[in-house]
């Protein structure tokens, strides 16, 4: 079995990630099946409309530094004063399995994937400019001032480390910049190595009907 690709997908908050996976995940733009979401674990708290399982596995402070004890995690960091990880479960037995895994995480949790699994492929969301990521956080009505002071004094470290990936997606229209994700991990798929064993079963049906003589 070819073991499946791992994608790291990070950006500012605000700069439209997650509308780009919900895209993806819904086939809105492209058909993109057998790709599989990879759902974090966090201290925060949830937000309106979140479900847990679904959007995050929601945890208690004691159960995630259990799980750092425990050494269940691929990467963990703390963002805007919270823990978030995405534990090893979520990922390997999937690409084990063949089946591409996206991470949504930050630019502290792409480093420690990359160290691991260097063979991942990093690709960074940048916001068309400062002010329509402000426009975009204030919009979305999800934070206080406070909050979005914050996030977007972090944005700014942020965009700068746009560097330490492969593939930047810079997100001025959101179907152009779905259509841009999906085409990297279709690249992925296409790729000789990738297609192996479908090509070996090709060539040995070519091979045994050949020499079956035409009746
Ligand atoms: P939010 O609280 O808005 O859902 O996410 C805040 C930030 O945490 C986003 O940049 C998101 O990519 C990041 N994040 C979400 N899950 C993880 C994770 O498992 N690990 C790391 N390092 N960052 C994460």
């Amino acid at each position: 079995m070819t073991p499946g690709e791992l994608f790291i997908l990070s950006a500012p908050s605000g700069a439209g990630k997650t509308t780009l996976i919900q895209n993806l995940v819904n086939g809105r733009f492209s058909d993109l099946g057998g790709l599989a979401f990879s759902v974090s674990h966090t201290t925060r708290q949830p937000r309106q409309g979140e479900i847990d399982d679904r959007d995050y596995h929601f945890v208690d402070h004691a159960t995630f530094l259990g799980m750092i004890e425990a050494d269940a995690f691929l990467e963990w960091a703390k963002v805007h004063d919270n823990y978030y990880g995405t534990s090893r479960q979520e990922v390997f037995p999937r690409l084990e399995r063949g089946i591409d895994v996206l991470l949504d995480i930050d630019v502290q949790g792409a480093e420690q994937v990359v160290s691991k699994v260097p063979e991942a492929h990093g690709i960074f969301v940048l916001p068309p400019g400062y002010e329509a990521l402000e426009r975009r956080l204030r919009g979305r009505g999800l934070d206080d001032d406070g909050t979005i002071a914050r996030r977007l004094a972090v944005s700014v470290g942020e965009v700068n480390r746009y560097d330490r990936y492969r593939y930047v997606i810079i997100n001025d229209d959101a179907r152009r910049a779905s259509e841009a994700l999906a085409a990297i991990i279709l690249e992925k798929r296409y790729r000789r190595e990738r297609m192996q064993l479908r090509i070996q079963e090709i060539l040995r049906d070519f091979q045994d009907r050949s020499q079956i003589p035409p009746t």
